[in-house]
């Protein structure tokens, strides 16, 4: 089958990672029969270079057309002094809002392979594992186009106060904690919603829809954690959360935190899920944009250095939820599984950022190469 695929590769180590991505993906059109064509799209930096704008209008209409939006990272220290409507960070709110992607789902997991590459003890991480193992998998799913980021905000009239507001309405939790539990559904069956409920209305109004939609999933077990309460759980036992429901603000620094507890923010893929009964869903699957969680690295852009599995992962969620191509997913994961096994690490994920016992630190380019060469055997 013929597939779409927006491809925005963006700033700094953006392009570097998108690259072996799509040689990814070209691996698996040839080995199971599929076609992947891309129509590369400018947003970002370069397109504030380009055109002035961060997200020109005809990237953002490509990519509705498209069947799914892959996207490397935007942003860099030349544009930090612009303001706030032209920074190249105002793409990404523009791209979600345009496609109407409100979920943002982001697994965090601990890889055994990776074990040395997190900060938490053994003891730690066993104390929360029933299997009796130090991993922990974990699913964040954060809301993505309301709340704080997209609220009224400004100035008073000397400059000197600002506001930003947190506003959300029934329907968008509604559709955010629903795609928390039918994930939950598919893993270990249980949902924590994060909030800060004690303070912020906002976050009663959460509780009360989450009491709701529970109903609808009696298999699921539903507990509630207040924000600071959740982000220092996290880190003393992060094998207790299966599926975390939270607002755009606190999903923001959560998943930041989960990803610090995998090793790198270097190997966390995201997708961001939109409802299939919208009118931009495909053969009745939601619209998706998938990009690594991490930003444009600036500090190693241009070093072939940065770790590309992080954006080969989310082209394998792409795979999964964007074409129901699962057969095709698990072998992009397990391929990249399988080149971490053999030793291959980019710098961020070597022991102490020199390679250990058993370890060969390699490139952006090779560590792609790597994988590709993993898939087609
Ligand atoms: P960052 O994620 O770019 O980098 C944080 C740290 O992680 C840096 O030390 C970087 O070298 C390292 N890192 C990130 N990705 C890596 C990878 N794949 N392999 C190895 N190391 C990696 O965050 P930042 O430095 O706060 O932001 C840099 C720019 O990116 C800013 O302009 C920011 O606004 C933007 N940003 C963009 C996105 C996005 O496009 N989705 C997300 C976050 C930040």
């Amino acid at each position: 089958m013929n597939y779409s695929i927006a491809l925005i590769p963006g700033d700094g180590i953006g392009p570097e990672v998108i690259a072996p991505a799509t040689g990814v993906l070209d691996t698996v059109g040839d080995r199971y029969g599929h076609v992947f064509n891309y129509i590369e799209l400018e947003a970002g930096g370069c397109a504030i270079d380009s055109t002035g704008e961060p997200l020109p209008n005809e990237t953002l209409e490509t990519a509705k057309q498209c069947d799914a939006l892959l996207l490397g990272a935007v942003g860099g220290t030349q544009w930090e002094t612009l303001p706030g409507r032209l920074r190249p960070e105002r793409a990404l709110l523009g791209l979600r809002a345009g496609l109407g992607v409100f979920a943002n789902l982001r697994p965090a997991k601990l890889l055994p392979q990776l074990r040395s590459a997190c900060p938490i003890k053994d003891e730690v991480l066993l104390s929360g594992n029933r299997e009796g193992k130090p991993e922990f998998d974990l699913l964040i799913v954060r809301e993505l186009t309301g709340g704080l980021y997209f609220g009224k905000r400004g100035r008073n009239a000397d400059g000197n106060a600002a506001f930003d507001t947190e506003t959300y309405s029934w329907f968008e939790i509604e559709r955010t904690l629903r795609v928390g539990y039918e994930a939950a559904e598919y893993r270990r069956k249980k949902l924590c919603l994060v909030d800060k409920a004690n303070v912020l209305e906002s976050s009663r109004l959460w509780r009360e829809a989450a009491a709701v939609v529970a109903k609808d999933y009696p298999g699921i077990e539903t507990s509630f954690l207040y924000i600071d309460n959740a982000a220092m759980q996290l880190i003393r036992n992060p094998g207790q959360f299966d599926v975390i429901v939270t607002s755009n603000l606190f999903g923001d620094i959560l998943s930041d935190e989960a990803s610090a507890l995998t090793g790198s923010i270097g190997m966390l893929p995201s997708a961001s899920l939109g409802s299939p009964h919208d009118p931009l869903a495909k053969n009745g699957r939601p619209m998706g944009m998938y990009e690594p969680i991490h930003g444009s690295a600036p500090d190693i852009a241009g070093k072939d250095i940065a770790n590309p599995l992080g954006t080969i992962l989310s082209a394998a969620l792409m795979l999964r939820y964007s074409f129901g191509l699962e057969k095709e997913a698990r072998a992009v994961e397990d391929a990249a599984a399988a080149a971490l096994d053999a030793g291959l690490r980019t710098r961020d994920i070597a022991s102490r950022g020199t390679a250990g016992v058993n370890e060969n630190i390699v490139g952006t380019r090779e560590m792609g190469e790597a994988v590709i060469k993993l898939l087609e055997q």
